[in-house]
């Protein structure tokens, strides 16, 4: 039927080679169309559905999105989650106001946890006092008749790097500021990454009890960092309180729903849930455990599931006093029974028509995350920005900047934001003094940002994540490079400049046909390492018979991203079959000349 109208159901995103069997073409002919589109791809290259369907289109094929069932995996690529994309897609009368979902965020010792543990302890429905209320990442209170949900783990580390994986849990950030020490670093860091996400922010001054507390002066910070407060004008409600003596608490249940009020929290109900996993935890007698949020739809017992890879039926459900649920409506915490094996906080959960559906979606997940190895993820980098400013696609570059004084941020952020022009907007989410942390590594990949550092180092954990999650990190010494540099990428001009290295030398001890595949090297590692993602030369005495992509590395017949110094693995050269034992397979990388 799909031949006589010529209409193909194109999924998120696909290869080059699926998309030609799609057509029932050569991928060659995609590959060459492509290229006319000014796109250079290969066989085995992901492209996503806008692009595929350019192409269907042009080659005299009708495109349709594949059902959005099985199409989560566009999350990797895309800042908005699934459930945000099915959220969008509701139709506005199903939408019926829900409580408000509230992180706790601040500075170490401000209070967090002491004002969650406070905040609790107001809920006169909720368990009795002493009662055991269990931990499980969320709860929910209720206060003049509305229902607020908090999450329990606070800190904008945890909140962003939710954010990183896709997930957007949060409506309202409560930013606590102890009043005896003020804003601190830690403040400022919470306030960026709460921006970034664009959730409004109340402040609690916290410790207001104490006598040495000087909440003006912590005001004054406050305003400094851009949140004035609203007596002293602004538009930044902020609410002293003590979690210790439990004074203010009310107030603040009070600005949450002032807030939430004028926010506009919005969901339906009446729809199969969706949602992230919060926590997951291997139970000994109970077996695999989740605690959710339910942000769409309403989850019930009997409910098929998948979380990220794992599946299963809902067999039990309890709240967070820990009584037993038969549904949990939209903004509702719950712990969960019945799943297969323990998800990953900050997976996305989604209820699908039966099991046979959701083990086919984890089954096509694992799949994708097996071809993901082969890819390099690179979120975004000076250099391929100045492509895409080149072919029109960038409308803004978000940047995070770390310097050594605060003296030097000011004339940093100033010329970097006059480098901004109407229709490319230069976003500086985060700028502060200190050496670059993990937190602003997490918060580039939830923002999509280039960190930028002046006379400032990385740490090491902050290289390793940067490496693994394609951040781009640009260490300068002198201001008017790094405003150079920043200035030609968004003009579209900079042209990176890289440099071969060699990262590992294997020598080819036997070859072996695979049907479809064809011939494959098994080779030792003599020096370095076999990297799936290099580039491979193949190299007889002086001669060097091949340059080009690896088509697979494997080890006992399963795909591995590496291969180290004295191991063996299997490997084949993408189109390049003439192999001989005794050929030297050298692995290199281009790097960029700093
Ligand atoms: P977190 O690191 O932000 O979670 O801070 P905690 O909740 O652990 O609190 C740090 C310290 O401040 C603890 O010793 C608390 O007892 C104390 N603290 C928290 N809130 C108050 C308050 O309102 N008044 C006073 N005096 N101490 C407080």
């Amino acid at each position: 039927m799909s031949e006589e109208t010529k209409v193909i159901e194109i999924p998120v995103y696909l290869t080059v080679r699926e998309l030609a069997q799609l057509m029932d073409i050569s991928p060659i002919d995609v590959i060459k169309q492509l290229m006319s589109s000014g796109i250079i791809a290969t066989i085995n290259q992901q492209i996503d559905y806008e692009t595929a369907a350019i192409i269907a289109t042009e080659m005299g094929f009708e495109a349709r999105e594949e059902t959005p069932l099985v199409a989560e995996e566009a999350d990797e690529e895309g800042p908005m989650p699934l459930w945000e994309r099915l959220y969008a897609r509701e139709e506005p009368d199903k939408l019926l106001p829900r409580p408000p979902v509230v992180t706790v965020l601040g500075h170490v010792d401000h209070g967090k946890t002491s004002l969650l543990d406070a905040i609790r302890r107001t809920d006169v429905v909720g368990g009795e006092a002493g009662g055991i209320t269990q931990h499980i990442g969320a709860y929910q209170i209720e206060h003049q008749g509305r229902l607020i949900t908090f999450l329990d783990t606070p800190g904008h580390e945890a909140f962003t790097a939710m954010r990183a994986r896709g997930a957007n849990t949060t409506d309202i950030a409560v930013l606590v500021v102890a009043a005896d020490d003020g804003v601190m670093p830690q403040t400022i860091e919470a306030i960026s990454h709460a921006r970034a996400a664009r959730v409004p922010i109340i402040v609690a001054l916290n410790k207001i009890d104490k006598p040495n507390a000087q909440p003006e002066r912590a005001k004054q910070g406050l305003a400094d960092a851009g949140l004035v407060p609203d007596d002293w004008g602004g538009d930044t409600i902020c609410v002293p309180v003590s979690a210790k003596k439990r004074i203010g608490l009310e107030d603040l249940l009070e600005a949450i729903i002032l807030v939430a009020d004028s926010a506009e929290i919005k969901a339906n109900p009446d729809r199969p849930a969706v949602g992230t996993v919060l926590e997951g935890r291997l139970d000994r007698s109970q077996g695999p455990t989740a605690t959710v949020l339910v942000q769409n739809g309403t989850l019930r017992v009997g409910d098929a599931l998948v979380a990220g890879t794992v599946c299963g039926r809902v067999r039990r459900m309890l709240n967070d006093d820990g009584n037993p649920i038969t549904e949990a409506p939209p903004s509702t915490p719950a712990l969960i029974l019945g799943l297969d094996d323990v998800p990953t906080a900050g997976d996305i959960f989604e209820v699908m028509r039966d099991e046979r559906t959701c083990r086919a979606v984890a089954a096509r997940r694992i799949k994708d995350d097996e071809a993901k190895v082969t890819m390099t993820v690179r979120t975004l980098t000076l250099d391929n920005l100045s492509q895409s400013i080149r072919q029109g696609q960038a409308k803004e570059l978000n940047l995070i900047i770390k310097a050594d004084v605060q003296g030097s941020i000011e004339p940093i952020v100033n010329s970097l934001q006059a480098l901004g022009a109407e229709d490319l907007k230069v976003n500086i989410i985060h700028a502060a003094t200190g050496n670059i942390t993990e937190s602003d590594i997490t918060l580039a990949v939830a923002s999509h940002a280039i960190v930028v550092g002046f006379q400032v180092t990385v740490d090491s954990a902050a290289r390793r994540m940067s490496e693994n999650e394609g951040v781009d990190i640009r260490l300068y010494d002198i201001i008017y490079k790094l405003v150079d540099e920043v200035e030609l990428a968004l003009k579209g001009l900079l042209e990176p400049t890289y440099v071969e290295k060699v990262v590992g030398r294997a020598e080819v001890r036997a070859t072996f046909e695979v049907s479809k595949v064809g011939r494959i090297a098994g080779c030792y590692i003599l020096e370095g390492e076999a990297r799936r993602n290099a580039r491979a030369r193949v190299l007889r005495g002086e001669k060097e018979l091949y340059d080009g992509h690896i088509g697979s590395l494997r080890r006992f017949e399963k795909d591995v991203r590496e291969v180290r110094t004295g191991f063996e693995c299997g490997v084949g050269l993408e189109g390049f079959y003439d192999l001989e034992v005794g050929d030297i397979i050298e692995f290199y990388v281009m790097e960029r000349e700093s």
